[in-house]
C-alpha cells in the first residue's frame, strides 16, 4: 500500500497546514529545544514511531519569518516516514528524496505560507 498523495490527503481531510493534516491522522506534534546529539549530524526533526513527529528548533536554525514555513516543512517531511511505516514500508528503506518531495508538494498545496 503506498503512501496517499498529499492531494488525497488534503481531499480527504479538512486542513489547512501540515501540522493540522498530521493531527487529524492521529500523530503528535511536539517541539524541543536541543536535537539528541548525533555525530556530524544536524537533526531539525524526527518520526519517533508509532505516532511522535518532533521538531528541534535550536536545529531549524530558521530566521524568525521563515520558522513557521521552515516547520510545516519537516513536519511534512516526517509525516511521510509515518505514513510510509503506516503503509508497511520497512523503516530501513526510507527514501529522503521522496519524503522531501512529498513535502514540497503538500506545501505548495497548503495555506502554511499565510499562516502565522
Ligand atoms: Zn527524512
Amino acid at each position: 500500500m503506498p503512501v496517499p498523495t498529499p492531494e488525497e490527503l488534503l481531499a480527504r481531510y479538512d486542513v489547512q497546514t501540515p501540522e493540522a493534516l498530521a493531527h487529524r491522522l492521529g500523530y503528535a506534534v511536539r517541539r524541543e529545544e536541543d536535537a539528541p546529539a548525533v555525530p556530524g549530524v544536524r537533526v531539525a526533526s524526527q518520526f519517533v514511531p508509532p505516532d511522535a513527529i518532533i521538531l528541534y528548533r535550536r536545529s531549524l536554525a530558521a530566521p524568525e519569518h521563515e520558522l513557521p514555513r521552515r516547520e510545516q516543512w519537516h513536519i511534512a517531511h516526517e509525516l511521510y516516514h509515518a505514513l510510509w511505516e503506516a503503509a508497511g514500508g520497512s523503516p530501513w528503506r526510507i527514501s529522503e528524496t521522496e519524503a522531501d518531495r512529498w513535502a514540497d508538494r503538500l506545501l505548495a498545496l497548503s495555506t502554511a505560507d499565510s499562516a502565522e
